[in-house]
């Protein structure tokens, strides 16, 4: 059994932060059908994010609140993310290996607030343009092959998780020039 099984709680001394070289690489895919052991990692994983999203044991485990996290940020060098998303639809949560957005939209979205990462431990400001829609193929926990179609905020969660798993932070996507510039020639509009 690894580190990260059911009994065990992630919490921020878990989180790999900016600098570490594992952040920068692009992550070795999981092999298909998953381990028992990469499954249990991955839900973990997605317990964390739950439990971030939970005031009280948030308070508890000092826990910053967190919708999606990769493997490389509790230091495992694996092509796999959770996400844990609750909107006014109700509740999404994804343990996903392997993810490849296969096809996406023209159109762009960014969130006004700009966005954050439970890596990085400063407030980095700027807009960060996402497609407004993706598709995105992967295998879910019980390895089975997926193909889901996400737009809006979900869209963006998992371009900045899928981005992770490519070496990339959300902030090489803001302009270095200005960081409230928008891309030209391209239709985009805020969420939220
Ligand atoms: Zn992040």
């Amino acid at each position: 059994m690894g580190k990260f099984n059911e009994n065990y709680v992630i919490t921020m001394k878990d989180i790999v932060r900016e600098g570490a070289p594992i952040l920068r690489k692009v992550t070795d895919e999981v092999d298909i059908p998953p381990s028992e052991e990469d499954k249990e990692t991955l839900l973990c994983m997605l317990q964390y994010l739950k439990n971030s999203q939970t005031p009280e044991i948030a308070a508890k485990y000092k826990l910053r609140s967190g919708v999606g996290l990769s493997a490389n940020q509790i230091g495992l060098d694996k092509r796999m993310f959770a996400a844990y998303i609750v909107d006014d639809k109700g509740e999404h949560e994804y343990t996903l290996f392997n993810p490849k957005i296969i096809s996406h939209s023209l159109t762009m979205i960014y969130l006004q607030q700009g966005e954050g990462c439970l890596s990085v431990d400063r407030a980095v400001p700027g807009y960060v343009p996402r497609y407004e829609r993706i598709k995105v193929r992967a295998y879910d926990i019980t390895g089975e092959e997926v193909v889901l179609k996400l737009s809006g905020y979900p869209a963006i969660v998992f371009q900045h998780e899928i981005d992770h798993l490519n070496g990339i932070m959300f902030y090489d996507h803001i302009n270095p020039d200005n960081p409230f510039q928008l891309p030209e020639n391209v239709e985009i509009k805020s969420v939220f």
